[in-house]
């Protein structure tokens, strides 16, 4: 049988943090060293500078460091007051953070549809849904690109409701020009490992604009003690250490690099798929809005026919990783039965999560593993047509 160059290749992971941390090794063991001998495991220079960087990248005025991605996102919506009788609209098509911030602080979930093409918030369904208890809304960058923030924001504006980025999976993306976590009131950037800017564990980093708000933001993270031991309010404890920091300095030096390399990756993937005769039939591309600058943190596919879990057992067998952001939508978690959606609530959502599809992208990622992974897809389908014709 022909095409199985696949089966004849190394295994294709689905991602290798240690291709971009092995040329790095000595430069930021050097640097962790260094925080080591300084004896300031908290608040030391690493974060700052870290901080600084987050914000000229994310052009904002302020960023302060904390212990998460989902940390961000629930210091965001403390800051802003959020709690019993609020509501918040958030998309379902995410990772669980972006909504059990909202539950934690005792808020109302309202869950919006998203565009079909961009797997985003659908800002029309967004607007359907707000109400005169909406608190704020939170609009995802998924998969590194950027929600349709100018409608996002005039809509939100309009019925003066702040608006939290999750940025988690997209440090470095843009809409018009104009980078994600400057959009809104805040922004909130992840550095778990898998995301553009991993870092060596968790952390995570708030950007925003607003000195008031930003002031907050750290206060809240350092348990809303302000001067030592006296608390105005109740904070958390969720600050980002000096260790991590001075990592990630090291990291954000060749954020550009590894975008430029999972933007190439997005393009070759997109020739090779071209050059077969499966798009429009089997399979579909990841949409890419004009106004976006995609910083492509996953690359999904869209694999019609009820083919997909087949598809994705296939690439398992060849050793080829793949994996499926989400198979269940959040409106769809056992944890949140009990808000009442029914199937077909969300239907973009639902049949988003049934069909999509994600490829290994990283920066890294070699060509031939490209071929290998587009011609594992082509194999299956040869399959199938054979299979058929049988
Ligand atoms: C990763 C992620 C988060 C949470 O970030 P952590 O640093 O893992 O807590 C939130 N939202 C989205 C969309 C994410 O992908």
């Amino acid at each position: 049988m022909s095409g199985n160059a696949a089966t004849v290749t190394t295994p294709v992971p689905l991602l290798d943090v240690s291709r971009s941390n092995s040329p790095i090794r000595d430069e930021v063991l050097a640097a962790i060293a260094e925080v080591y001998d300084s004896g300031r495991f908290l608040f030391g220079p690493p974060v700052q500078q870290l901080e600084q960087e987050c914000a000229r990248i994310s052009n904002t005025q302020y960023a302060a460091g904390c212990a998460s991605g989902s940390d961000a996102l629930l210091l965001s919506l403390m800051a802003l007051g959020i709690g019993p009788g609020d509501e918040v609209i958030c998309p379902s098509f995410s990772f669980f953070a972006t909504a059990s911030c909202v539950s934690r602080l005792g808020a109302n979930i309202v869950f919006a549809d998203v565009d079909p093409n961009t797997y985003n918030i659908d800002p029309v369904d967004f607007e359907a849904k707000v109400t005169p208890r909406t608190r704020a809304v939170i609009p995802v960058h998924l998969f590194g690109q950027s929600a349709a923030m100018d409608r996002v924001c005039s809509i939100a504006s309009q019925h003066e409701i702040p608006v939290v980025e999750d940025a988690a999976q997209a440090i470095g993306a843009a809409y018009h020009g104009r980078p994600v976590g400057s959009w809104g009131q805040v922004g909130c950037i992840s550095f778990y490992p898998t995301k553009n800017l991993g870092g060596f564990g968790d952390g995570g980093m708030l950007v925003s604009n607003s000195e008031i708000l930003i002031d907050r933001l750290r206060l809240l993270s350092g348990h809303g003690m302000r001067p030592r031991y006296y608390h105005s309010e109740v904070g958390i404890n969720s600050r980002l250490d000096s260790f991590q920091a001075a990592g990630l300095m090291v990291k954000i030096g060749h954020l550009d690099n590894y975008t430029t390399s999972r933007r190439q990756n997005a393009q070759t993937y997109k020739r090779m798929l071209g050059e077969t005769s499966l798009l429009g039939e089997q399979i579909e591309l990841p949409y890419e809005d004009p106004a976006a600058f995609h910083v492509w943190n996953q690359f999904s596919l869209r694999v019609t026919g009820g083919r997909r879990d087949a598809l994705r057992a296939h690439l398992q067998s060849q050793q080829i990783g793949s994996e499926i952001y989400y198979p269940i939508p959040l409106h769809q978690q056992e944890c949140y039965r009990d808000l009442g959606y029914q199937r077909g609530s969300l239907p973009y959502t639902e049949n988003a999560s049934e069909e999509i599809l994600h490829l290994p992208i990283f920066p890294e990622l070699r060509e031939s593993e490209q071929e290998a992974v587009v011609s594992c897809i082509r194999e299956f389908y040869d399959q199938q047509s054979a299979r058929r014709a049988a």
